[in-house]
């Protein structure tokens, strides 16, 4: 079976007519994929019967398998799918209060960073998603969303697995979700654990996306403690290709913080972070750990984080404080792990 969402549109046309069909229904198609968003060729009103069948036959309007949803208190909702292969995903949707809503989505099934205090790390890696598969987590929300006359308005590729680990697919899904769902390049943010090569490709791409860095550590034999990337890309390194990055695209860098207690909470750590910073065109989002099962730190307290981020401003480098998301249901940065489910649980939920 064909998965449409892979197509670009001049793929269609052509899959279309070795269909047998007439080309002119390739844009019909497209159509209501896109504009319309149906979720079936039944829906396609102005296809002729026999054309519907031959789609149903050999083609699908996406792959993703939904398992369970989960809603949390603060209206996070998150969602478990699974793929042809039995890969499991999972993708994030937060809605805001000034109607901004967010769709976090994976980019593999699972991860092969390592990083300690991330479950997604903690599980391995399971494959790399297709720029189908990643785009259509954020397809399905845009779509429940446009039902209740709301909209998707931002995604982050903040999910399971390392978007630059995954380069071509993830780029190709960017364009996609600008292509299709016409959200704005200034509105999708791609997150790296830090891939230095990878990031200076990114800065030549000449996109508007967003850049973000999880840096979380300022020294290095403590960065490679927590993060295993690091002993392959060490923090110079890392800061050398961010520096490349501003320079030839002249756009902000996010640097991301996942606040550990005891950790990398201390004064002195945001003085050795605030020279790292200094200077450079960047700001810090400071999120306050969420537990994992695989990790023994706890989230560093409200009170060192505001220090903390006081000292980053006497550096001139901007700081915010994020408020988790999603924390009863495990849906916070650094939280998404399927491997909980075991075959039986996978056969009770299909
Ligand atoms: N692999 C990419 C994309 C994942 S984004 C990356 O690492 O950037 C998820 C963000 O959540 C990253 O900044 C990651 O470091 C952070 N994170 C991971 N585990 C976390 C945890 N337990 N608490 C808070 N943030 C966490």
């Amino acid at each position: 079976m064909i998965n449409l969402y892979e197509l670009s549109f001049n793929a269609l046309a052509e899959f279309i007519v070795e269909l047998g069909e007439k080309r002119f229904r390739a844009r019909q198609i497209w159509d209501w994929m896109y504009g319309r968003r149906v979720d079936s060729f039944d829906a396609m009103g102005n296809l002729p019967r026999a054309t519907i069948k031959r789609l149903n036959e050999t083609t699908t309007l996406g792959i993703l398998e939904l398992i369970t949803s989960q809603i949390s208190r603060d209206g996070t909702e998150k969602r478990l799918y699974r793929l042809t292969d039995g890969q499991l995903i999972e993708s994030v949707l937060m809605p805001y209060d000034n109607n901004r809503q967010t769709a976090c989505i994976s980019s593999q099934a699972g991860c092969a960073m390592g990083c300690v205090f991330c479950a997604s790390g903690q599980m391995g890696f399971g494959r790399n998603l297709s720029a189908g598969e990643i785009f259509e987590q954020a397809m399905i929300f845009a779509r429940d969303l446009a039902a209740r006359g709301e909209r998707l308005s931002n995604v982050v590729f903040m999910g399971m697995g390392e978007p630059f680990h995954n380069y071509n697919a993830s780029l190709e899904a960017i364009h996609y979700l600008m292509d299709r769902l016409h959200i704005g390049a200034r509105h999708i943010t791609i997150s790296t654990v830090g891939l230095a090569p990878q990031i200076r490709r990114f800065a030549d791409e000449g996109l508007q996306v967003k850049l973000a860095v999880s840096l979380h550590k300022s020294d290095d034999a403590e960065r490679s403690a927590l993060m295993p990337v690091n002993r392959r890309w060490n923090i110079a390194e890392l800061m050398e290709a961010c520096h490349y990055y501003v320079a030839r695209t002249n756009r902000r860098i996010t640097f991301e913080w996942a606040a550990i207690a005891g950790a990398n909470d201390t004064e002195e750590e945001a003085r050795r972070l605030g020279n790292l910073l200094s200077g450079l065109l960047c700001h810090v989002n400071i999120i306050p750990l969420n537990p994992t099962g695989g990790y023994s730190g706890g989230p560093a307290a409200a009170s060192n984080l505001h220090r903390f981020s006081e000292v980053l401003r006497q550096f001139g480098v901007g700081a915010t404080v994020r408020v988790r998301r999603g924390i009863d249901i495990d849906a916070g940065c650094g939280q998404l792990k399927t491997a909980i489910l075991n075959r039986d649980q996978i056969a009770r939920y299909s």
